[in-house]
């Protein structure tokens, strides 16, 4: 028999993650229940800890085992109860101009109390059913929600990356239209730059650059074996000649930056693009300002530079065939496990303000790590 609450972590106030019982919802015809293996924890999250918000249940990258599904909801999402699943972590009502349009988190629907941005934990735990985020036992599923079947086949630490990855397929392939034998520099080692690099690989890029700290010695060693060609430690080496170098001095098609919080890679990234190139910026600076940036750069040199959030359902569907497939040595990515008492250790963790020696690239929260007492 089911339990009749769930678990969940729920931040409470800056720095404060408490662990609350949540009843269960009645499931009807058009949502489902997920039971949570495992969610992913992003540099959003990190950010979202710091801050005085309504309390919501942290977690946006779930992947679980669906609970209980209505029958218009199974047919809609192809999914029956047993099937383990990822959702992403935009709710999307298909109908609104922004979704028409396609824009992954824009949609203007208010159904759910007209927020400004319907995304799983980003909805508090106060609006019903209140199971809105993956770091907890269970997880509900609106209509609204975006599921994605993960194939038999498909390890579950891998699944826990689905997210991240069809970021990194959305920002390095469909949307700067990353041709094969483009050269491409991706600014930043973290999760997301290391995903662009599997992404890149698998799209047909040509030489691939990727950037980081010394810090990052050791994500910049996984990068070289995602495929990346070349890694540049940006304290210790000029990007622009490592970039010539590495290009035969035609510079970059294509720079993704995703680094957060810094600007100087802006800069970069308008120096290692070549005549016509494309910029995209990925990594949010939290409002800073961009020291040293001149616009005319683009504009003699015809530079198309573009900003992404979050990633498109296509993006999801061709992470998940990237996962099937299985020819990246992904598992180089997971680092961290923690049960759900341990969230905010898993955020310290991703943050780099605990250390246990190992260098924190994919960290997660494992519901089911702990034993229910
Ligand atoms: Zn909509």
């Amino acid at each position: 028999m089911r339990a009749r609450t769930s678990r969940a972590a729920v931040l409470t106030a800056p720095y404060t993650l408490e662990i609350h019982d949540v009843p269960l919802p009645e499931i009807g015809e058009d949502d489902a229940l997920l039971r949570v293996e495992v969610c992913g924890i992003s540099g959003s999250d990190v950010h979202k800890f710091g801050r005085d918000v309504e309390p919501f249940i942290l977690g946006h990258e779930p992947v679980g085992t669906i609970e209980a599904i209505g029958p218009v909801a199974s047919q809609r999402w192809g999914v029956q109860a047993g099937d383990r699943v990822g959702v992403e972590p935009a709710l999307r009502c298909g109908k609104c101009a922004a979704c028409r349009a396609g824009e992954n988190m824009g949609c203007t629907d208010t159904r759910l109390q007209g927020l400004s941005v319907r995304a799983h934990a980003s909805l508090p735990l106060s609006l019903e059913p209140r199971l809105w985020g993956g770091c907890a036992e269970y997880m509900y599923l609106d209509r609204d929600a975006m599921v994605h079947k993960v194939p038999d086949g498909v390890l579950l630490a891998e699944a826990a990356l689905l997210n991240p990855l069809a970021s990194a397929i959305e920002w390095s392939v469909l949307v700067p239209e990353t041709r094969m034998g483009a050269d491409v520099v991706v600014l930043g080692a973290g999760q997301r730059g290391l995903l662009c690099v599997a992404a890149l690989r698998e799209a047909g890029a040509g030489t691939i650059v990727v950037t980081g700290l010394r810090r990052d010695a050791h994500k910049l060693e996984v990068a070289l074996k995602l495929g990346a060609d070349r890694v540049v430690c940006v304290e210790d080496e000029d990007v622009f000649d490592a970039v010539s170098d590495a290009t035969g001095g035609t510079m970059a098609d294509v720079v993704i930056d995703v680094t957060p919080n810094a600007t100087q890679p802006i800069v970069d990234a308008i120096r290692v693009v070549k005549r016509g190139g494309t910029i995209i910026l990925a990594g949010v600076k939290w409002g800073k300002e961009v020291p040293g940036f001149v616009s005319d750069q683009l504009v003699i040199r015809h530079i198309t530079m573009r900003g992404v959030q979050a990633a498109s359902s296509d993006s999801f569907a061709m992470a998940m065939r990237v996962l099937e497939r299985g020819r990246h040595p992904l598992h180089l990515l997971h680092s961290h496990s923690f049960p759900l008492d341990r969230a905010a250790d898993a955020i310290r963790t991703l943050s780099g303000e605990l250390d246990d020696g190992t260098p924190a690239i994919s960290v997660t929260i494992n519901p089911s790590m702990e034993v229910r007492a």
